[in-house]
């Protein structure tokens, strides 16, 4: 007889962590997703986490992950989008370590977008920023007030 499942065996496999960072999943996954059995039913973890802490699924809606970290349960990083336009999404380069534009990464441990500008030798952190759009506009801003001739910037009318 397979015991029960509770809402806090299910957490106690979610290394839960502030707000702000990823709260991967350390069971099996499926497809790079969280996936489980939980009272007879099957479910992807990030689904089941939404479920637990906030009642219900949209209907027709999928997470899309903001953080793009598929193991990730925490529901302030997802959002919810139709189907296709989370297809839509995931054919930008919204990957760990991959990038949309210059000086502008995601941050691994943290989900949030990191300026880092470097000019020659110099390496400039110029923070975290929630939305990428943001932080490459930072990144503009940043390098045109601290390296002169600077090249490589994000919107077009800067560079
Ligand atoms: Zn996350």
């Amino acid at each position: 007889m397979v015991k029960k499942l509770t809402p806090e065996d299910f957490w106690r496999k979610i290394d839960r962590k502030s707000e702000a960072e990823c709260w991967p999943w350390l069971g099996p996954t499926h497809a790079g997703y969280g996936r489980l059995e939980y009272r007879g039913k099957k479910y992807f973890a990030h689904r089941l986490a939404y479920i637990l802490t906030r009642g219900v699924l949209p209907e027709n809606l999928v997470i899309d992950h903001l953080c793009s970290n598929k193991r990730c349960c925490n529901p302030a990083h997802f959002d919810w989008v139709s189907d296709r336009l989370n297809i839509a999404r995931g054919t930008t380069s919204k990957k760990w370590g991959k990038r949309r534009f210059r000086n502008v990464r995601l941050g691994e441990e943290s989900c949030r977008w990191r300026v880092v500008l470097r000019s020659g030798k110099v390496a400039v952190n110029g923070g975290t920023f929630d939305h990428e759009e943001v932080a490459a506009m930072q990144a503009d801003v940043l390098a045109a007030r601290l390296f002169p001739g600077f090249r490589a910037f994000n919107a077009p009318e800067m560079g």
